[in-house]
């Protein structure tokens, strides 16, 4: 009999592993890959989207695009983990399995900023980033402020695209004169693991009249006087609030017992947890790296050589070296790029590549190859 794996969770992490897996054993492996969604959006379209570049139809990737050997997908969603026994069970069946891998990203925890949901608006959900693309261009004058609400957050340079994004369309309105743009970050530089990266962003923030609020988060929101209250306690009026809600796995993740401090410690050489035959990967585990798209897929890559090896009979393949790179969208269609390497060496390093149109062809390219390869066809 095959082994039986179970990947939760059809993101970064489950769509690579699930890939690699039928294309390196093809139908000598059993995979049943669960999401709740019928359809993948990478997290960078969720600014294409907001910003009205793409329409949120054009960016949604449908898993039952999905035809690969060995592999079947099924659109349930996850009730209950049982880690211990490796039995799943959702809203249309219970899964037993050999190997089970958590790959359920991180959830928003819109309760832990009070006012957030009624006062402001965020755009790290497809339905937040379109809400948004309604609400941009109507806003003409005052003050916007982009805010987030914890540490850690997914693809920390994403609330410094947005801030440089909105510049954009406030200045392609002729507006941007009558407006102001505040970015509070709880982290104390925009990129901490890259200097040169932080450094400029900060410069593109100076250039531009965006006030960056480093070292604050936002507390909470007052939605009768349209204030946002930071952490130490100073409040910021806003006309247009786009915030960031504050992370944390989710539910059904943290029920099953298998989190601390919110996430699921993992052995960062192999995103084992301690729980026997199961892994996690990306956002959902505590892997040492950011939460980023580029990690879940490498973290994904080590499970999946890993499970190759088990099936062939190699040798164990070589830790997980914490190794991605982001692109970052400068405003007036100009990219760049920082090199994380946060594993592999006895220091996390962050190496910035200035904006150029070579990173804006190699953006497009990220994400055409990866659409292609998990979905068969490239990203529209
Ligand atoms: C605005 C923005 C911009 C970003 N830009 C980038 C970027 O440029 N580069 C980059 O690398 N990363 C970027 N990211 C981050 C990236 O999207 C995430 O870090 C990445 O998707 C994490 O991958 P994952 O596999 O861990 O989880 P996810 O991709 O979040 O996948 C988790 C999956 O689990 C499913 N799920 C959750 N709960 C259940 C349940 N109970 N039952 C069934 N299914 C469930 C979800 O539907 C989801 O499909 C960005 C994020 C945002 C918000």
């Amino acid at each position: 009999m095959s082994t039986r794996v179970v990947v939760l969770g059809a993101g970064f992490g489950g769509l690579e592993l699930s890939t690699m897996l039928s294309e390196a054993l093809g139908d000598d492996v059993d995979v049943t890959l669960i999401d709740k969604s019928d359809a993948f959006v990478f997290g960078f379209s969720k600014l294409d989207v907001m910003f009205g570049r793409e329409t949120p139809q054009a960016v949604r990737l449908a898993y039952r695009d999905i035809a690969k050997p060995g592999l079947r997908v099924l659109q349930e969603t996850v009730t209950a983990i049982d880690p211990e026994a490796r039995v799943v069970t959702t809203d249309a069946g219970v899964h037993e399995a050999d190997v089970l891998v958590v790959a359920l990203g991180a959830d928003y925890d819109m309760d832990a900023t009070p006012g957030l949901a009624e006062a402001g608006n965020e755009f790290y959900t497809v339905a937040g980033a379109e809400r948004l693309a309604g609400i941009i261009p109507e806003f003409s004058e005052g003050h916007a402020v982009i805010g987030v609400a914890g540490a850690p957050f997914k693809c920390p340079p994403a609330p410094s695209e947005c801030a440089l994004l909105l510049d954009d369309a406030l200045r392609a309105r002729g507006v941007r004169d009558a407006c102001r743009i505040s970015f509070v970050i709880p982290l104390g530089t925009p990129v901490p693991p890259s200097p040169e990266t932080s450094a400029a962003l900060m410069a593109e923030f100076d250039q531009r009249g965006i006030t960056l609020i480093a070292g604050r988060r936002v507390a909470s929101l007052d939605a009768a006087r349209s204030v946002a209250v930071l952490d130490d306690g100073t409040d910021l009026a806003f006309d247009l609030f786009l915030g960031v809600p504050k992370h944390r796995a989710p539910d059904v993740v943290i029920a099953s017992g298998m989190t601390e401090n919110g996430y699921v410690p993992v052995d960062s050489a192999t995103l084992r947890t301690r729980y026997d035959g199961v892994y996690a990967v990306g956002d959902v585990a505590t892997a040492g790296v950011p939460k980023a798209g580029v990690f879940a897929e490498g973290a994904a890559r080590v499970v999946a050589r890993q499970l190759i090896a088990q099936q062939r009979g190699g040798e164990a393949p070589a830790a997980y070296d914490g190794r991605g790179s982001c692109y970052i969208e400068f405003g007036a269609g100009r990219v760049g790029r920082v090199d994380i390497d946060f594993l592999s060496g006895p220091v996390k390093t962050g190496t910035f590549n200035a904006p150029s149109s070579a990173l804006v062809a190699e953006k497009d390219e990220f994400g055409a190859c990866r659409g292609a390869r998990w979905f068969g066809a490239p990203v529209a």
